[in-house]
């Protein structure tokens, strides 16, 4: 059995996308646990198109915040 922090590690792409919470894999753009065991589940949620709608409003608000941050300074 691999624990989350360790399916974390063992892709970088994943710590874009997740982190930890209570020793399970939490996605940041769902906000929702994602079961770490199978890599092949996880493969598949950054691939669900509600999660791929998340992520892009989430990268657009953040370009958002950007933006706004070197307006201010
Ligand atoms: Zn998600």
């Amino acid at each position: 059995m691999i624990t989350a922090s360790e399916r974390l590690s063992k892709d970088s792409n994943f710590q874009i996308y997740f982190h930890l919470e209570n020793k399970k894999l939490y996605c940041k753009f769902c906000n929702h646990v994602v079961e770490h065991e199978h890599k092949s589940v996880v493969k598949v949620h950054i691939n669900l198109p509600t999660y791929l709608k998340k992520k892009r409003e989430v990268e657009a608000g953040i370009k958002a915040l950007q933006i706004t941050i070197s307006n201010i300074y």
